[in-house]
């Protein structure tokens, strides 16, 4: 599946969707997708993910985190360095979202890694088994982002197929993907899933 040239304005509409779910709540996460092979677009920081326009992408090159292109003058968000890990140890990745849902915090209070509940939405990662659990890799969330971003890039670096999502705990989900919508498909169902557990699956 072929994305298009520009992906600022599918993003700004996932924005919306994720916003009005209660994914995204009080400026909270980041979506970014791939710009070419050396940089993404990401949002800007501080921005309503409900109210996103074209001019709140900035690009930024995966090996540096230089901001490139675009953003009017705003920051990227500090949570950049996850999404470059991600780029730059997964190649084939087009597309990186994140959100700070309340399941996600509760799903990730004393699971590690969290185990997902072995449901038929589970097929949605492409992952699917009928013996192997499938678990999501739990990170330590810190102030100084920068470290949960080495640390992903460390995890990643080691995992060459990983599941495509993981979970900063008592912070949120990070799911990828192959296209923008492949990132979708896989953040929904992690979401989902976390929502299963934080209800007692
Ligand atoms: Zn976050």
């Amino acid at each position: 599946m072929s994305e298009s040239a520009d992906p600022r304005p599918r993003l700004a509409a996932i924005g919306r969707l994720f916003y009005e779910r209660g994914w995204m709540w009080a400026t909270a996460g980041n979506l970014s997708a791939r710009a070419d092979d050396q940089s993404f677009w990401i949002t800007a920081s501080g921005l309503s993910k409900g109210e996103l326009v074209i001019d709140d992408f900035l690009r930024i090159a995966i090996s540096s985190g230089e901001v490139l292109e675009g953003g009017a003058g705003r920051k990227p968000s500090a949570e950049t360095a996850i999404h470059r890990a991600i780029y730059e140890t997964q190649p084939a990745t087009q597309a990186c979202l994140h959100g700070h849902s309340v399941e996600a915090v509760l799903a990730s209070r004393g699971r590690d890694p969290v185990v997902l509940p072995h449901v038929e939405m589970i097929k949605a990662l492409g992952v699917w088994s009928d013996r192997t659990p499938i678990a999501l890799p739990v990170f330590a969330n810190h102030s100084d982002v920068a470290l949960i971003g080495q640390a992903v890039k460390n995890f990643l670096s080691g995992h060459p197929r990983p599941v495509p999502a993981l979970i900063v705990r008592d912070h949120g989900v990070t799911a990828w993907g192959q296209t923008l919508s492949e990132a979708l498909r896989h953040f929904e169902a992690v979401e989902f899933l976390l929502a299963l557990l934080a209800r007692g699956f």
